[in-house]
């Protein structure tokens, strides 16, 4: 039986890949289920984008993932501007996608590049606002469905269908 597949946030399979060196795992049985089943494909956009552990820790400045696609906001750290890594990372979420033809992401929220409800307002005051990151943003334009760790439910009914 075909089975769809799921690109994972690396850090919600608890791989220490975040800007701190921490991990978020989810302790969750569908999610185990779906890790025993080889349906979990983990990954790191900021990793993979070139960026380093530990790192500083990046917002959006100026909207969402979209903005960020059109030129229209930044990403920055207290130190400088990462759009360019950032913007790495998110082509190779998209190249990995569309190698291993996979439909649906489950994506850390409150991320600037896996959020996908909530970022942060690029004020590094710790205000959540409602968009996406920049991740997120590409691949969904480019048709995959991304939902969060809170969203686990209702991945598994999509991947039901
Ligand atoms: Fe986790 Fe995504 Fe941040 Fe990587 S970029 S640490 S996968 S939330």
């Amino acid at each position: 039986m075909f089975m769809k597949k799921i690109l994972i946030s690396a850090c919600l399979l608890g791989d220490p890949v975040r800007y701190d060196g921490q991990s978020k795992p989810v302790d969750n049985p569908l999610i185990r289920q779906w890790q025993a089943q080889g349906r979990l494909i983990p990954f790191c956009p900021e990793l993979e984008g070139g960026l380093p552990v530990p790192r500083p820790s990046a917002e959006i400045l100026g909207g969402n993932g979209d903005a960020v696609l059109e030129g229209r906001a930044r990403i920055v750290t207290r130190e400088g501007d990462v759009t360019r890594e950032f913007l790495a990372g998110a082509q190779a979420a998209l190249s990995k996608v569309i190698k291993e033809d996979i439909g649906f992401a489950l994506l850390k929220e409150k991320s600037p590049s896996c959020g996908s409800a909530f970022i942060y307002d690029g004020s590094f005051a710790g205000n959540l606002v409602a968009g996406y990151g920049l991740t997120t943003a590409l691949l969904r334009k480019n048709g995959v469905v991304v939902f969060s760790e809170n969203e686990i439910d209702r991945i598994a009914y999509c991947i039901k269908s």
